[in-house]
């Protein structure tokens, strides 16, 4: 007879077998011990609360950070025809009222909740009610100030314990430090936990650190060299659009992917992107949940991202499969100062907070003292440009006092901006040979939306603006005219998010109260990009070492496919600039060629080959002619 925990595994979620370690974190749930469980991303942390709590009777509360990892949660249980609920913020209280009644009647066997909906009393009165078998917390380095995405609230949650101080507990994360893995035993108050840690340590997958002085260039080397599917990660929504256009102008099918990008039209280059449709995704870190294709052959990180803890997920999404696969992380020497300006200086401080606190207030009419659970359209652009402040740091207060519980900070992609044509592309460029003005501004909306002509499309105008060098204004007027002239219907909306407070207005009280997980974050903040420039710039030890050490985990071997590992071995087989020279006169005889033809059929490193080319032209057996291709003397 097959076990219950498997059945159930095959009943709901149609796998054959357990992944490592699920069973026995399972098993420890099942006797009603304390648990906490380390699985990597992908690791399948979800079966491992899911599957007991179907196997009690009796429902199990689980908290989570964010709205999106909730929904997307509950819309899975859901699809297994297993009742799940979700309260979100901004609801009215008669429908929380109903939801919850349905928790405690109507059969539900689970309830997510965010440590906000927690420190509600309607909430906590009914959670007496109830007949929990199981409390799961979800992202819980979320408790820790060095975790990655420090939630105060998260330390509230320990309010769970005195409500029901028999009911077993699981703690479960993807990426946690030593540091953070004590506090989380220690905050979530766990007792005696049966402790579940899986190694990170990814035997098929190569970290590739590399200096490169034309990152374009060395990204398409790659993308010819190591065939199948790709996710390049760059910083902003901006390089996602410009990247992905490169690559599409140089041969490759790319898409890009960023948190402006509707959502309807992330769903569809999401699937194309799964369907082998397109080879490559460019995209920011909004592209990142949910992702488990298995066969990504290439992660390539165009920057280098805030933190080792981004890192190591983003870069994880290779070789799921098992098969031998690349992370490249390119940096150049500009790259220390970006990220120091894209990640320090926009760190806010108490001040800061205050201001844009108070300004917030005053941008929705809030008096003193009120202001509770109303909810506000919110153009976060307009709202930066009205008080003249800096956009990164006010986007970096925003998420501090979401974190803190102070409001909700919510990025709409839905309520935008949307245009539809009314007439044929001819009608279009008569009107533009007429208003040359307007013309970069079209072709920048004709050229960024495909399908513009066939149905109404929703745009971006800020995107459109940083794309082009124009201002908002000046876009929303040219639409303004065209629809004037009757070739199209423009819908504007300048809001892009939504903004929930979630307390009274106290203006500096309310800062005070928090001003203290200010500093700390600020610390966490500057150690971790501290922690990833350095393992960017440590060429003596194994990268995957490296990480691991990182990680905590001690007694690791060098993996042999990364930078470190790769060049080790290099170094002893010496390569003969002499062979580089016959070779590169051998093509150059063919064909004039420029340098990166020559790097390109070549496959010595980038540097030598560039430094024989050097000696070759002083030496005068090759010149540059004035199409820039060297030719043989
Ligand atoms: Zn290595």
């Amino acid at each position: 007879m097959i076990n219950p925990p498997l059945k159930i595994l095959q009943q709901f979620w149609n796998h054959k077998n357990f992944r490592p370690l699920q069973e026995d974190i399972i098993s420890a749930v099942l006797d009603r011990e304390d648990t906490f469980a380390l699985l990597p991303t992908g690791g399948g942390k979800s079966i491992c609360f899911q599957v007991p709590a179907l196997l009690n009777k009796g429902i199990c509360i689980v908290i989570s950070p964010l709205v999106a990892l909730m929904q997307d949660q509950v819309k899975n249980l859901q699809q297994k025809n297993i009742k799940a609920i979700a309260l979100p913020s901004g609801i009215k209280y008669s429908e929380l009222d109903t939801l919850l009644d349905n928790c405690i009647y109507g059969n539900y066997k689970f309830l997510y909740l965010s440590p906000e909906r927690l420190q509600q009393d309607i909430v906590q009165e009914r959670l007496k009610k109830m007949d929990i078998n199981l409390i799961a917390v979800d992202e819980a380095h979320c408790i820790s100030q060095w975790g990655n995405d420090f939630r105060p609230s998260y330390k509230k949650i320990e309010i769970l314990r005195r409500i029901h101080p028999s009911v077993p507990m699981i703690a479960l994360t993807a990426s946690a430090t030593t540091d953070v893995v004590n506090d989380i035993i220690k905050e979530l108050d766990l007792f005696q936990p049966k402790v579940f840690k899986q190694s990170f340590f990814r035997a098929n997958l190569g970290y590739r650190v590399e200096d490169v002085i034309d990152k374009n260039y060395r990204l398409t080397q790659i993308l010819h060299t190591h065939s199948g599917s790709s996710i390049v990660y760059v910083r902003n929504r901006k390089s996602a659009v410009e990247l992905s256009d490169f690559l599409n102008a140089s041969g490759y099918v790319t898409t890009y992917y960023h948190g402006g990008v509707d959502r309807q039209e992330k769903t569809k280059r999401f699937n194309k992107w799964l369907n082998e449709e397109i080879r490559v995704m460019v995209a920011t870190n909004a592209f990142g949940m949910g992702i488990d294709k298995p066969n990504v052959r290439t992660v390539i990180h165009y920057t280098i991202p805030e933190s080792i803890e981004s890192y190591f997920q983003e870069a994880g999404r290779a070789g799921r499969d098992g098969v031998l696969s690349l992370a490249f992380l390119l940096k150049n020497k500009n790259d220390n100062q970006r990220l120091h300006n894209q990640f320090i200086k926009v760190l806010p401080n108490t001040d800061t907070v205050k201001l844009v606190y108070r300004k917030l207030c005053n941008y929705f009419r809030i008096s003193y003292g009120e202001g509770e659970q109303t909810v506000h359209d919110f153009g976060f652009n307009m709202f930066c440009k009205t008080y003249n402040l800096n956009t990164l740091t006010t986007y970096n207060v925003l998420q501090f006092l979401d974190r803190c519980g102070v409001i909700r900070f919510i990025q709409l992609f839905t309520k935008k901006s949307s245009i539809h044509m009314l007439s044929t592309g001819s009608h279009v460029l008569d009107f533009l040979e007429n208003n040359p003005k307007n013309q970069t501004i079209i072709k920048a909306i004709l050229r960024t939306y495909g399908g513009i002509f066939d149905d109404e499309v929703i745009i971006n105008i800020p995107l459109i603006a940083s794309k082009i060098g124009k201002s908002e204004k000046e876009i929303v007027t040219t639409l303004n005219k065209l629809q004037e002239a009757n070739l199209l219907e423009f819908k504007y909306s300048i809001s892009d998010a939504e903004v929930i407070f979630l307390v009274p207005r106290e203006d500096d009280h309310t800062i005070n109260r928090i001003k203290h997980h200010l500093v700390k974050q600020n610390t966490a903040k500057i150690k971790k990009v501290d922690a990833i420039l350095q393992y960017t710039e440590n060429n003596t030890v194994c990268k995957s070492t490296q990480l691991l050490l990182y990680f905590g985990e001690q007694d690791t071997k060098d993996c042999g496919i990364c930078s470190f590992c790769i060049n080790k071995d290099k170094t002893t087989k010496h390569i003969d600039p002499q062979k580089i020279q016959e070779d590169i006169i051998r093509l150059l005889k063919v064909k004039n060629l420029t340098s990166r033809d020559l790097l390109m059929q070549l496959s010595y490193p980038e540097k030598l080959t560039l430094k024989v080319l050097q000696e070759m032209n002083e030496r005068q057996i090759i010149k540059i002619n004035h199409d820039n291709n060297y030719q043989l003397v």
